[in-house]
């Protein structure tokens, strides 16, 4: 478990014995603080950096993927991830932020004084990213061979485009990442051109079938009961679905505006913009269903209830 300066407080790194040396699966934040952390917890496990053999990143987001370089650097580990995070590392990577970020924001209504707040601060915690080059780039499907058995890569996009789990079958635990989470639902994140709501539904029925004792989350500790807790995230989402419809059936609103209602409290940058992505991934799910209707204004793009 590794310090991060966000409300989530921690986040959690996993080792795997693999035949010879670690697998070490995430990095941690870009922070000293991190770092001293990690490397803390590797000594009192009698571990040195090139005793790690492989980094696995679950997604590139920066409490994940920070400390990535640095590992590299001092570990020579092996570095496998996804291809579509691969891809939207190296979008990122060009200019600390998706090339879609401020249309998407200025489209969905954030006034231009939070969408400059917004920015500084994503950029600020983007702003040690670099591409990567892996030694193995995974569609999902792979196996991963380690001590007394294997990991399966699971391919489950939704909160990230190519955020992956691993599952052993043999153990039964599943390394979830941010893609099941105990106590929160994973942010979803909205790419143009995707439905990542949609994704994100169907990826989580992709693990239900697993046969799994032990959830290993990012942030949290594990926990029992998987399918019990996809339903509970699937139900989440239904709802929150339920909660947007009412709101727009009352009055067409702009994405930002959907986020001012409902989430009263005052959000930081960084959350209200994880929270607009949210919130248009929930809309763009509901508008390619027919049940919600947009349209460009002046002040952002407003949505409604198609008969309302
Ligand atoms: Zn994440
Ligand atoms: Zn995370």
């Amino acid at each position: 478990m590794l310090p991060v300066p966000w409300e989530l407080e921690t986040v959690n790194v996993h080792l795997v014995e693999l035949e010879e040396g670690f697998l070490l699966v995430d990095s941690g934040i870009w922070s000293e603080e991190c770092f001293d952390s990690l490397q803390a917890g590797l000594s009192e496990r009698g571990i040195a950096w090139r005793d790690i053999r492989t980094l696995c990143l679950t997604h590139v987001h920066p409490d994940h993927i920070g400390l990535s370089w640095n590992i590299l650097e001092l570990s020579s580990a092996k570095l496998v991830m996804h291809r579509a995070e691969l891809e939207y590392l190296a979008m990122v990577a060009r200019e600390s932020r998706p090339p879609f970020f401020e249309q998407a924001m200025l489209n969905a209504g954030v006034p231009e004084e939070m969408l400059a707040r917004m920015d500084r601060a994503m950029r600020d915690v983007r702003r040690n990213y670099r591409t990567h080059q892996p030694h193995q780039v995974l569609e999902g499907g792979e196996t991963i061979p380690v001590r007394g058995g294997t990991l399966q890569v699971m391919w489950t996009p939704g909160h990230s485009p190519g955020h992956v789990c691993l599952y052993s079958p043999q153990h039964r635990y599943l390394i979830s990442g941010d893609h099941i989470l105990e106590l929160i639902t994973p942010n979803i994140g909205w790419h143009p051109g995707q439905d990542m709501l949609a994704q994100y539904l169907d990826s989580l029925e992709s693990v239900r079938p697993l046969d799994v004792d032990w959830v290993l989350p990012s942030h949290g500790g594990p926990f029992r009961g998987l399918r019990e807790r996809i339903q509970e995230t699937a139900d989440h989402h239904a709802a929150r679905c339920g909660e947007i419809l009412t709101r727009i059936s009352r009055l067409p609103l702009t994405a930002h505006a959907l986020v001012e209602e409902m989430w009263r409290g005052k959000l930081s940058p960084v959350h209200h913009h994880f929270a607009v992505f949210e919130i248009l991934a929930h809309l763009e799910y509901l508008e390619r269903r027919g049940q919600v209707a947009a349209q460009a204004r002046n002040g952002g793009v407003l949505y409604w209830m198609p008969g309302k």
